[in-house]
């Protein structure tokens, strides 16, 4: 009830307008918020990826209402994709894109064609994108616009959330060579006729899943800060013979970092999602519902403790 409150939550302006107002939010958004602008994306891509691990960065703000916001989306990522160019990263770090933050509201085509434009300045800087998936109802747009784009871009990455029942079915088509597919529970709220709501169905449909894209020909990237799943994906892959570059881990910033970096000193690629931007607040707020102890924290910094 907890989780659904604040997913609610997550969507109302004005919560959004008090929470974003309060100043002693600061300390608690930076833990999962990498900053608001470019240099301080850079800055931690620099930081983590000297540390031997692997990033995928996502500029905050989604559900774009204008042509006017989502062109300046677009351009953000392009101009963060020159400066990651200009790094010389490669795909040691990548972008992760919402399709409602380039303009979906306004139409799949014109999605699709912004999509393209960030797919074209990634490969001018030698990396690669992944498209986020957001809530039940717009995974067939999601994943028509990827299978669309990786014409061009075979190596444009998708993400199934193993809470819709669908996942297992998704990944079964999407498990061919070549096809980079992000594993996660889902963080938004579903209804039980399309998803799972009991934690333990979901887990178990995330196993279902791994099992899937581990035996598959293409590249699974695990994401999940679940230590279980993190055993049982590894498990999989020796059961597999897949080496080591032949997918990956992936964990969110702030959450679980010494098990990052314990993962990396094994040898296993693990990759930290990035978020940054002034748009932090829908995303914090996913994070706080996943987790009750993220909440405690939060809310011992509003009454200053
Ligand atoms: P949970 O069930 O939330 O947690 C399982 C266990 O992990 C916990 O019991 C605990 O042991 C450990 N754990 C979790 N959080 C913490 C913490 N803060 N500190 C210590 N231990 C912790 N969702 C989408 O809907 N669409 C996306 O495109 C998407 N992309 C993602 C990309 C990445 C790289 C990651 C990591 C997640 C993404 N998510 C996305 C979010 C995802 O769907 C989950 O909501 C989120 O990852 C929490 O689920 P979990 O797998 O960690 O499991």
């Amino acid at each position: 009830m907890l989780r659904q409150a604040l997913l609610v939550a997550s969507r109302s302006g004005g919560a959004r307008r008090v929470v974003r107002t309060a100043p002693f939010t600061g300390d608690v958004v930076r833990r999962f918020v990498a900053g608001e602008t470019i240099d301080d994306a850079a800055r931690v891509t620099g930081d983590l990826t000297g540390e031997g691990l692997l990033v995928s960065l996502d500029v905050l703000g989604e559900d774009t209402p204008d042509k006017g916001h989502a062109e300046a989306n677009v351009r953000h990522y392009v101009e963060l994709l020159e400066r990651l160019g200009a790094a010389a990263l490669g795909t040691r770090a990548e972008v992760s894109v919402k399709l409602s933050a380039i303009g979906r509201t306004l139409g799949d085509d014109y999605a699709l064609e912004n999509a393209r434009r960030i797919c074209e300045a990634a490969r001018s800087a030698g990396t690669t994108v992944t498209f986020d998936m957001e809530e039940h109802t717009t995974v067939d747009s999601t994943l028509g616009i990827v299978h669309e784009l990786r014409r061009d871009f075979p190596d444009v990455g998708a993400v199934i959330q193993s809470y819709l029942r669908r996942a297992e079915e998704h990944c079964a088509e999407l498990a061919y060579e070549g096809s980079r597919v992000r594993l996660c529970k889902g963080a938004y709220g579903a209804p039980t006729a399309v998803a799972f709501t009991d934690k333990e169905e979901i887990d178990r449909s995330y196993v279902r899943c791994m099992k899937v894209l581990m035996a598959g020909k293409g590249y699974p990237m695990i994401a999940t800060h679940d230590p279980r799943l993190i055993e049982i994906a590894g498990a999989l892959a020796t059961l597999n013979d897949r080496d080591a570059d032949s997918f990956e881990y992936q964990m969110l910033y702030g959450i679980r970092p010494q098990e990052q970096r314990r993962l990396a000193a094994q040898g296993a690629q693990v990759r930290v999602y990035v978020a940054y931007g002034r748009e932090w607040y829908e995303f914090f707020m996913r994070r706080m519902a996943e987790r009750p102890a993220n909440l405690r924290f939060f809310m011992r910094s509003l009454v200053g403790r």
